[in-house]
């Protein structure tokens, strides 16, 4: 991996780079964004003059809102990919600062998801990009949260086999004082692990939670 940094090039199409960028200039701009319409609550994307999606119509969600840089494909992808495989230090800066975008105002706290411990294997994208958004914003991170069981990965089950996965899995490490904490993962799915966390955090006296991610899956795309 070291190769792909020195000499510095494109992550994405391997331009050659003057600055030890992790992309070029006209990758970054090539990117897919949200840009239209969004779910206040989750962030998927709505039709025009919607404000929540059906999910969040039926169901209320312990974070106040979700963001994601974009959808979970392309580009985007490729880069959440090399964060998680390659541990490039380099995409978690560049990533955050694109998540940094949708931060919201007077947040006291950035946290991430944890890893699960039984897949040590890779990066822990999650916390890379919580790092390097912290770094950036001067917002303190704490490891707020732990697992309290192993979970199989989520990516082959159902929205309802996902809830009942991660049920109760995780736990606040301490009591919270009302802090706004900012939770970061990587890719957002259906939502139920943020959803998890979120709670959990609420649950042990921690204030508002905000959940940001690089990514996010959209209908009609597999994960
Ligand atoms: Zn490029
Ligand atoms: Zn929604």
């Amino acid at each position: 991996m070291v190769a792909l940094l020195y000499p510095p090039r494109c992550f994405l199409c391997d331009k050659p780079l003057p600055e030890p960028d992790p992309i070029c200039e006209e990758c970054a701009d090539g990117l897919e964004r949200f840009r239209g319409a969004l779910c206040v609550v989750c962030g998927a994307p709505v039709p025009p003059g919607i404000d929540l999606c059906r999910g969040c119509a039926v169901e209320p969600r312990p974070f106040a809102y979700a963001r994601a840089v974009g959808p979970y494909r392309g580009g985007l992808r490729t880069l959440v990919l090399g964060l998680k495989y390659g541990g490039e230090y380099a995409l978690a800066r560049f990533l955050a600062g694109l998540i940094a975008e949708a931060l919201p105002e007077g947040a006291d706290l950035i946290a991430y998801v944890p890893r699960d411990p039984a897949r040590r294997r890779h990066h822990h994208a999650a916390e890379l990009l919580a790092r390097e958004l912290s770094r950036r914003t001067g917002i303190p991170m704490g490891q707020l949260l732990r697992k309290t069981r192993s979970t199989p990965p989520q990516v082959s089950l159902t929205h309802e086999e996902r809830r009942e996965n991660v049920q109760g899995a995780f736990a606040a490490r301490r009591k919270g004082k009302g802090e706004r904490v900012v939770l970061v993962d990587d890719v957002y799915t259906t939502g139920t692990t943020v959803s998890e966390c979120a709670a959990a955090l609420i649950e042990a006296g921690f204030g508002e939670v905000s959940v940001l991610t690089a990514a996010r899956t959209v209908a009609g795309d597999e994960d």
